[in-house]
């Protein structure tokens, strides 16, 4: 056949999800943690990753480590699946919860993939866009709450990308004004220290998502977690891709997980990177430096997009460009990098802005890294 039928019509309003995938010296575009796993994690997943069977299927519920975060958790394994990321899970969500005819609820401006899963299941999703200091608008969610369809709400606490976290009694309200399967998104839990985790014995639709990526060095290997009632995990189970984490990941997972401990000093020195990382913007005239309780900070500055381009193609600075995304116009975000990156993207802005300050005194276009590549072409 010279041709093939399209697929689904859903998928014309879809375009593929652009990650951003360059490469520079200082990448602060991914909230990563800035630093690889300690060596002696590494020399113990060389051994563990020894003696793995790679001839055999992994274990598809990640039993032991599953095990050991319901017993961290206070909880029982039933409560407790594993996935391919916390990419894989709200994907699993939005299948099991959303889905044609179904209504999701979201608060842009939030993390993209709940908006693109919803629309690649064709389901009802409603967005209650946030107020401009990126708080939620309780008054338009309890109102449209009230209207009693919604099926699958997710919240992103802290929200990614505003750095911002919802009170708590204000989603204590949302769990007990509806019975809606209520996300909340803790992706950077170990940066913000907050936690829904103690309500979910009184809230049987309340469901948390955390991630192995950010503060436990482990983006490459895929592996988040979601803690919820045993129903809602055994639905998840029936729509479930059943090898989604292998058995490399287990075994690295289950041992970040068990030497957690070890974490704690980087994520203090994140913490303290982030204070000097929002003070040294906020020193900067013309940008405006929003509160973070995350490992990344959103700022304001205009001609956001040129900035983005002038930090890497003149600084070997990656950050990520919001930029286009409704609410956030000219903003950028910085994922907090360690001191040496802290330091180099502070210089790299403030050369980028005193020149920008320098061309407006004297009433010319401050030259910018695409301007003087279109002269070289
Ligand atoms: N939720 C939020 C709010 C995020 O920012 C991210 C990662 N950017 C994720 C979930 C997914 O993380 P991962 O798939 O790496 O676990």
């Amino acid at each position: 056949m010279d041709r093939v039928r399209p697929p689904r019509r859903a998928l014309e309003s879809l375009s593929p999800y652009d990650a951003k995938h360059l490469d520079a010296e200082v990448m602060l575009a991914s909230n990563e943690n800035p630093l690889n796993l300690p060596g002696e994690l590494l020399d113990r997943l060389a051994e563990a990753v020894s003696e793995i069977p790679y001839n055999r299927y992994p274990d598809p519920m990640a039993t032991r480590l599953r095990e050991e975060i319901a017993e961290a958790n206070g909880l029982e394994p039933a409560n407790v699946l594993v996935g391919n990321g916390g990419d894989e899970l709200i994907f699993d969500l939005v299948l099991a919860w959303g889905g044609p005819g179904r209504v999701v609820l979201d608060f842009p401006p939030t993390f993209a993939m709940y908006a693109i899963d919803a629309a690649a299941t064709e389901s009802m999703l409603v967005q209650i866009p946030r107020r401009a200091d990126f708080s939620i608008d309780d008054d338009a969610l309890f109102a449209r709450l009230a209207e009693g369809d919604v099926d699958l709400i997710i919240i992103a606490n802290p929200n990614n990308p505003t750095g911002t976290l919802v009170p708590e009694t204000t989603l204590i309200d949302v769990l007990n004004s509806t019975d809606a399967l209520v996300v909340v998104d803790e992706a950077y839990f170990e940066f913000s220290r907050h936690t829904m985790r103690p309500h979910m014995s009184r809230h049987a639709n309340l469901a948390i998502l955390r991630t192995f990526s950010k503060a436990f060095s482990l983006a490459a290997l895929r592996a988040g977690y979601l803690l919820a009632h045993e129903d809602v995990i055994r639905e998840l189970t029936k729509v479930r891709q059943p090898y989604s984490v292998n058995r490399f990941t287990q075994a690295a997972a289950r041992l970040v997980f068990r030497e957690r401990p070890v974490f704690e000093s980087v994520i203090s020195q994140l913490l303290r990177n982030r204070d000097v990382l929002v003070h040294g913007l906020s020193e900067i005239p013309g940008v405006e430096v929003f509160p973070s309780e995350a490992n990344f900070v959103l700022f304001r500055v205009e001609h956001a997009s040129s900035v983005w381009r002038d930090l890497l193609k003149e600084h070997s600075v990656l950050v990520r460009d919001f930029s286009r995304t409704p609410g956030l116009e000219d903003c950028l975000r910085v994922s907090v990098g360690t001191e040496d990156e802290v330091r180099r993207f502070l210089a790299a802005m403030e050369s980028i802005m005193s020149r920008r300050r320098a061309a407006a005194h004297f009433g010319v276009a401050a030259p910018s890294a695409r301007d003087e590549g279109e002269e070289r072409a």
